[in-house]
């Protein structure tokens, strides 16, 4: 059974829109665990968010499930841990959903501009807010995950035609 769309954005929000294998945020795709030829539910349990690299490296490897399994959750509690701005999750829920888009021919350039700007200025209110140099250096790291958000664009972006 194919996972509900709210059952898709649980698992990737859990994971703070990354890959719970290799923790970056590109392109992410909402896998089975146990695939749906074996009638593996379409449930957060058996939900793992992996970039594409990950799901060609292990997706579909019947001896890997349960290291993916305990991968996810480690991942997941980590994420849960820490204490993350509802406003950055937000805005980083808005780039996974612009890079679905722009995956089926859908893009606006203005729209990227806005959102690239909104994060900047959410990084920048971050840093100024900070207490410690630990928050500043956290703020600013917000802008690290926006430049590969960026770089996964980029590849997927339409050429112009000439
Ligand atoms: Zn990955």
């Amino acid at each position: 059974m194919d996972f509900p769309e709210s059952v898709k954005l649980d698992a990737k929000r859990r994971a703070h829109y990354q890959c719970v294998v290799r923790r970056r945020s590109v392109f992410l795709h909402v896998r089975h665990i146990v695939p749906q030829e074996e009638d593996g539910p379409g449930i957060l349990d058996n939900a793992a968010p992996l970039c594409v690299e990950c799901h060609d490296l292990h997706g579909n490897d019947p001896t890997k499930r349960k290291w993916l399994r305990e991968a996810r959750d480690f991942w997941w509690e980590h994420c849960a841990k820490q204490d993350a701005d509802p406003a950055g999750l937000t805005l980083l829920a808005r780039f996974d959903q612009l890079q679905t888009d722009v995956t089926a021919g859908r893009r606006e350039l203005a729209e990227v501009k806005t959102l690239v700007v909104e994060q900047l200025r959410w990084a920048i209110s971050g840093v100024s807010s900070a207490s410690t140099a630990q928050g500043v250096a956290q703020a600013a790291s917000a802008t690290d995950v926006q430049l590969s958000h960026l770089e996964a664009l980029r590849h997927v972006w339409p050429k112009p035609s000439t």
